[in-house]
């Protein structure tokens, strides 16, 4: 069942007209080992996490099989030595607090923590992120520093208006030539972020069915 899912994804994927390469993120919070364990079978690598957790569970139990994990939810001051110890990528930066911590935290052996900088593209008061204003300001300060590396964008934007945000994303991203990663589309709307140059889409319940 996962492993058609995942297929169909990809074919979604892969049916659109895409301006990159584009990599499929497993969205697989609140789902056991056992069903992440499935879509690795099927050729999975990358997973997505929100909760620290449940994710630290799941990273101990399925060590050893070259996976790349990236957090993916909202990142509190006390979180950020386990995800910068964990994680290969952290999508969810909205603070520059947060990421002198990240930087701070991370052991040097692991090399680089990829991150991106999550952008409230609609300016929604219930969703984080850093409003559009900020973000030229905001990515002056990661010169700085020497454990992370700034790749790039994430936004979830309001469904009502997905394509104009998505598009509004393409366009700042243009001003960013050092910057090479565009976080963006989920299962409902891969496909109009992929159009406008995403290059992770972040997909969960087509893949792992719906959660509870
Ligand atoms: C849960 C989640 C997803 C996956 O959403 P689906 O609609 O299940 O594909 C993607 N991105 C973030 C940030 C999420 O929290």
């Amino acid at each position: 069942m996962i492993a058609e899912n995942l297929k169909k994804v990809q074919e979604r994927i892969n049916a659109v007209d895409a301006k990159n390469q584009v990599t499929l993120i497993a969205v697989s919070k609140t789902k056991p080992a056992s069903d992440l364990q499935q879509a690795i079978n099927a050729g999975q690598h990358h997973f997505g996490e929100n909760y620290l957790q449940e994710a630290l569970d799941k990273i101990k139990a399925l060590k050893n099989q070259n996976l790349i994990w990236h957090f993916i939810g909202p990142i509190q001051s006390n979180k950020t030595k386990q995800i910068t110890e964990n994680f290969s990528w952290a999508h969810s930066i909205d603070r520059l607090k947060i990421a002198k911590r990240l930087n701070d935290q991370r052991p040097s052996e692991l090399g680089k923590l990829n991150v991106l900088l999550q952008v409230n593209i609609d300016n929604e008061i219930t969703k984080s992120g850093v409003s559009v204003d900020e973000i030229e300001d905001l990515i002056t300060h990661f010169e700085n520093f020497q454990n992370i590396s700034l790749r790039g964008f994430m936004c979830i934007p309001n469904p009502e208006n997905n394509e104009q945000s998505f598009n509004k994303m393409a366009k700042i991203m243009q001003k960013y030539s050092n910057l090479d990663t565009l976080s963006m589309g989920m299962s409902s709307d891969l496909e109009l972020a992929i159009k406008n140059g995403a290059t992770f889409v972040r997909i969960g319940s087509d893949i792992f069915g719906k959660r509870a």
